[in-house]
């Protein structure tokens, strides 16, 4: 007999065993989750511009997946580091630690912003030592539902967060990401710090090289459409509206290439920031093949202009209803990309938001709506309370400074001069109940005694972190917020116009339907963790949306 038939043939089961596809693991995942938060939307913009949105965005978002009408944040303050934390984590501030994008650490006074670390060294900035490179999600105490990925598959799924805003990429993909990238302002380049990596990906240099900030800030922000059919916003130039830096008027058409070049920050207040974001996540499913391995993969994104937009000419304006039909049309993009890339019904994506915003102040008060500026120039709280303890116990400074609606006290002068802090707490406030414009300033310490009304009592109790918050919280009435500049609009507050979000779930294990039904932005996170079978985060106090899986 011929020894080479036989050769083949013992040959042949070792050849089938190697051509097998590695074996699955049995649970049915999606390939890829995409976590969108669109930076301060509002709920109601999902309706307020839905004539003029096209099939492929948002209405595709709200046909072809599930809408759950009434989400809210449940904690205080309603601002982008703690949505982001809270999102992602399906924790709050109590237990994650994030307690504002800023806080003051109780026993320091020193003021901390939420993703600064002192430890690590940007990579890829102009300089590595520079603020905005050292950065790190090392202040969240918590898991999130990317570090829960990760973990149920001993680390090997790519998880990756991309915004303009350092924070509003770091703490969604979490302590164990992949990589999180955010924009430096004096290059235009998208960074990130050494806590991730040694050196930026070819790709992200490649990127960077093409210049797009440069290139779109030499064009005029016009109207999408002729600026007489924006009906559902207030006309062009309006006094609430910010100027950007360099131009004489709020009016349409903006030269961006003048504002520019007087601030390079100007470019995150156009929509073309929220293009620039999408550009690089498309980049970044590119280069990472997210989507194309064994294990689920998950992608964090933050289009942070509509936040910088809002600020500056505040929501009732031209800019922030251009802003979002632009950004339809960029997500309805994004989206048939991601269904040429891994396949419509391969992924989950979500759509949420991070807080919203108020109406400016001004067209409220055209409007006979009571609103005001707390906190105002010409009477900042901490002066006028200041005044008050210095007369009631001969010290001046008591009071530290007001950041996220509350009072720190500065610890030092009080021990230096042995007041009693109680003392300092029931003076303060019985003064700042009387101010106008405050509806509540409770004592954190005695919130269980005080007579509040929910949701405010549950709010402020899941927002305080006592190592990071102020002793004092304050809660402006419905209409008011801290307005420094007197344009634009602002967030923070518990009303519902800060707190009520859009929540949007569609593509792999998504039921399409919507629901009126109260849920909570702590739902959103064991919501994903139940898709995906995967533990919860481990600050974890919502529940899954069980109508959003069909059960
Ligand atoms: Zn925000």
């Amino acid at each position: 007999m011929n020894s080479k038939p036989l050769y083949l043939l013992l040959l042949f089961p070792l050849f089938f065993v190697a051509c097998q596809p590695k074996k699955k693991s049995g649970v049915a995942r999606p390939k890829l989750v995409v976590g969108i938060v669109v930076d301060q939307m509002r709920w109601d913009y999902l309706y307020r511009y839905y004539d003029r949105y096209s099939e492929g965005g948002f209405k595709r978002l709200m046909r072809q997946g599930f809408s759950c009408d009434n989400t809210m944040i449940p904690y205080l303050p309603s601002y982008t580091a703690v949505g982001h934390s809270t999102i992602f984590s399906g924790s709050v501030p109590a237990f994650s630690g994030i307690a504002g994008n800023d806080w003051v650490e109780q026993q320091t006074g020193q003021r901390v912003y939420c993703t600064d670390d002192s430890t690590v060294k940007g990579v890829g900035a102009q300089d590595p030592e520079s603020k905005e490179g050292k950065m790190s999600p090392r202040n969240m105490l918590v898991t999130s539902v990317t570090d829960e990925l990760m973990m149920s598959n001993n680390f090997r799924s790519k998880v990756v967060g991309v915004s303009l805003k350092d924070r509003a990429a770091i703490l969604p993909a979490g302590h164990t990401a992949t990589a999180a990238y955010w924009m430096e302002d004096s290059t235009g380049n998208f960074i990130t710090s050494n806590y991730y990596m040694t050196k930026l990906p070819a790709w992200v240099d490649s990127f960077n090289k093409k210049a797009l900030v440069q290139q779109y800030m030499k064009n005029q922000w016009v109207t999408l459409y002729p600026k007489n059919t924006y009906g559902q916003s207030d006309t062009d130039d309006q006094a609430y509206e910010g100027k950007f830096k360099g131009d004489s008027t709020t009016a349409f058409p903006h030269n961006l290439d003048s504002s520019y070049k007087v601030s390079k920050a100007t470019f995150r207040s156009t929509p073309y920031g929220n293009k620039l974001t999408l550009d690089f996540a498309r980049e970044a499913v590119n280069g990472y093949m997210l989507g194309q391995g064994e294990f689920t993969d998950f992608l964090t994104i933050n289009c942070a202009s509509t936040d910088y937009v809002g600020h500056q000419f505040g929501i009732n304006s031209i800019e922030e209803e251009d802003t979002y039909l632009r950004l339809d049309l960029e997500l309805a993009e994004f989206f048939k990309f991601l269904d040429e890339k891994v396949g419509n019904g391969q992924y989950t994506v979500f759509l949420t938001a991070d807080h919203g915003a108020a109406h400016a102040v001004w067209y409220s008060q055209n409007h006979d709506i009571p609103a005001d500026y707390f906190n105002a120039p010409t009477a900042p709280i901490i002066e006028g309370l200041n005044k008050v303890l210095a007369g009631q116990f001969g010290v001046g400074g008591i009071a530290d400074t007001m950041v996220n609606y509350q009072i720190t006290f500065s610890l030092k002068t009080i021990q230096e001069h042995k007041l009693d802090l109680n003392a300092v707490k029931k003076a303060s406030v019985e003064w700042l109940s009387q101010q106008p414009g405050i509806t509540y300033a409770l004592d954190m310490a005695r919130l269980g005694e005080l007579p509040v009304a929910e949701p405010v009592r549950s709010m402020v109790s899941n927002g305080y972190y006592a190592k990071r918050s102020g002793a004092i919280q304050l809660i402006p009435n419905a209409g008011w917020f801290e307005g420094r500049g007197k344009t634009g609009t602002s967030h923070g507050t518990w009303n519902p116009y800060d707190t009520h979000i859009p929540l949007l779930f569609m593509g792999w294990g998504v039921h399409a339907g919507h629901s009126n039904q109260t849920v909570y932005m702590t739902d959103i996170a064991p919501t994903v963790a139940a898709l995906l079978h995967i533990q919860m985060p481990n600050g974890c106090v919502g529940h899954p949306i069980q109508a959003v899986m069909g059960r």
